[in-house]
C-alpha cells in the first residue's frame, strides 16, 4: 500500500513501476481514503505502541493506493525492495532508501507473511475487485512458468 505521503508526493508510479519492472504481478490498485477504523484495524499489531495515535493519523490523512501484488516468493521479495522500517536504516536503491528520511512518512506498507498478506487483502478487497490473468511474458520472468 502506498501511504498518503507517496500519493501526494506523486511517487506512486514510480513505485509502482519497480514491482513491474521485477517482473511482479499487478492484480488489483485502488485509491482510497481510508477511515480510521480500518486503520487501526489494519494497524491492530501496533495498537499498543507510542507512535500508534500518530500512525493511525498519517495513514487516515490522505489517499492511500492499496494493492494486491503476485509473484513467486513476493512477499519477501517486495520486503526486501521496499527496505528498512526507518528510512534512514534503509539501504540504498530501497524504495524508503531513496524516497524517504522519516519512520513516520516512509511510503509504503507491505506485508510481511502469508497469513497478513491474506488478512490485508480481505480489509481492502472484494474478491471481485483481484483479476486474475496471466501474463503474456512468464517464460521470460520464470524457468518455470
Ligand atoms: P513496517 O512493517 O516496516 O512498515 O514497520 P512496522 O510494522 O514495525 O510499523 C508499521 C508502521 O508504523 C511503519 O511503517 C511506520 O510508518 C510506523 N512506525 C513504526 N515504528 C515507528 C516509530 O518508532 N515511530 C513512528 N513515528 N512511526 C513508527
Ligand atoms: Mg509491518
Amino acid at each position: 500500500m502506498l501511504k498518503p505521503d507517496a500519493v501526494k508526493r506523486r511517487l506512486a508510479g514510480e513505485v509502482i513501476g519497480r514491482f513491474e519492472k521485477r517482473g511482479l504481478k499487478i492484480l488489483a490498485a485502488k485509491m482510497m481514503v481510508i477511515n480510521k477504523e480500518l486503520a487501526e484495524t489494519h494497524y491492530g499489531e501496533h495498537a499498543e505502541k507510542p507512535f500508534f495515535k500518530d500512525l493511525v493519523d498519517y495513514i487516515t490523512s490522505g489517499p492511500v493506493l492499496a494493492t494486491v501484488i503476485e509473484g513467486e516468493e513476493c512477499i519477501s521479495m517486495i520486503r526486501k525492495m521496499v527496505g528498512a522500517t526507518n528510512p534512514q536504516e534503509a539501504d540504498m536503491g530501497t524504495i524508503r532508501g531513496d524516497y524517504a528520511i522519516d519512520t513516520g512518512r516512509n511510503i509504503i506498507h507491505a506485508s510481511d507473511a502469508p497469513d497478513s498478506a491474506k488478512r490485508e487483502i480481505s480489509l481492502f478487497f472484494d474478491e471481485s475487485e483481484i483479476c486474475e490473468y496471466v501474463l503474456p511474458d512468464e517464460e521470460l520472468i520464470y524457468e518455470e512458468p
